[in-house]
């Protein structure tokens, strides 16, 4: 009996020698690596969820809230919606949403391919091109209507966009409405060094370099272009709800795998953030102090009360908000 227990324990100490020669040094140090608390945990990698359209021309992919129970997870981040590089056939109508309400939240857009153009109530109007950012600053009440870019339009093709909702703290509900057109061009870049790639600091900081937008809340926004094998490392605050959408190409994040379209979510804990492209990629990190404030949304208008929201929809209906064509 002896005898063969010893065999058997022998066996598995022979085995586990093996898969210890044959893959430990591939594995192990990759498991070892990004379970040290020097690297901050990654909580999921959620796939791809289905499409929508939003009017007939935002073919979108919506992250959060996503009714799953992850309405407060991303606070102050309210809303994602991704439309991932779509088609669309030439049209002489520009396709797009037309005129709504918004009210208690700032809607910040991302175009990647293809143009956006839109008009508000205050006399507004722009063109998002790719690379740049409009950050629209809601407030106590704006219309605006938002539709693909004529030209663009007319030729059809590749287009691929997104946009952000942003809750405003309660004290800043009913701010001004506002805009701040960000051109690509104009957006603060860390270039990386070795010809890794850049970080476009949108919103916050990055290593002491300040990004171009203002926000009501302490946020952080990333626009990051990885080249192939490109890498980067940084630390945001460990209470600060924060994650990774993969726009473009695939990363690895703290050792988990996120393919394009994909987003990660990061724990609320310290510790660096190392991200390695495995072929050219696009990033959008998002990091914000969660608000920690009751909420209650309805369509377009997220506030903090019943009460709010039912005097949203009174003012919206007199004509408070303005008016738009
Ligand atoms: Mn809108």
């Amino acid at each position: 009996m002896k005898r063969k227990d010893f065999i058997k324990a022998g066996t598995f100490a022979g085995l586990s020698a093996m898969f210890s020669n044959a893959f430990g040094g591939i594995f192990r140090e990759k498991t070892e690596h990004f379970t040290d608390p020097k690297y901050r945990g990654v909580e999921g990698v959620w796939s791809p969820t289905n499409t929508h359209m939003v009017g007939n021309g935002f073919k979108v992919m919506n992250f959060f809230p996503n009714g799953k129970g992850f309405e407060e997870r991303m606070s102050p981040f309210f809303l994602l919606d991704f439309n991932a590089e779509t088609n669309f056939p030439p049209s002489e109508i520009s396709r797009g949403v037309g005129v709504h309400p918004h009210r208690g939240i700032e809607t910040i857009t991302f175009a990647y391919k293809g143009g956006v153009e839109h008009h508000d109530s205050k006399g507004n109007h722009g063109i998002i091109n790719p690379g740049d950012v409009q950050w629209m600053t809601a407030g106590g009440g704006v219309l605006h209507k938002e539709y693909h870019e004529q030209t663009y339009s007319k030729s059809g093709g590749a287009f691929e966009m997104l946009q952000l909702w942003i809750n405003l703290p309660k004290k800043h509900k009913m701010t001004d409405a506002k805009y701040q057109s960000i051109a690509h061009g104009t957006k603060p870049e860390v270039k990386l060094p070795g010809n890794k790639g850049s970080i476009y600091v949108v919103a916050g900081e990055y290593k002491n370099t300040k990004g171009i937008a203002s926000t009501f809340s302490p946020i952080h926004i990333y626009d990051i272009h990885l080249n192939e094998k490109g890498d980067c490392n940084f630390t945001l605050p460990p209470g600060f709800n924060t994650g990774i959408l993969v726009v473009d190409g695939s990363v690895n994040v703290n050792g988990k795998e996120a393919a394009e379209n994909h987003y990660v979510q990061l724990k609320n804990e310290g510790g660096e953030i190392q991200i390695t492209a495995n072929k050219k990629a696009i990033l959008l990190v998002l990091s914000g102090e969660p608000l920690n404030e009751p909420y209650v949304s309805y369509g377009p208008f997220v506030m903090n009360t019943e009460e709010e929201i039912k005097q949203a929809i009174e003012d919206y209906n007199n004509g408070k908000f303005g008016f738009l064509k």
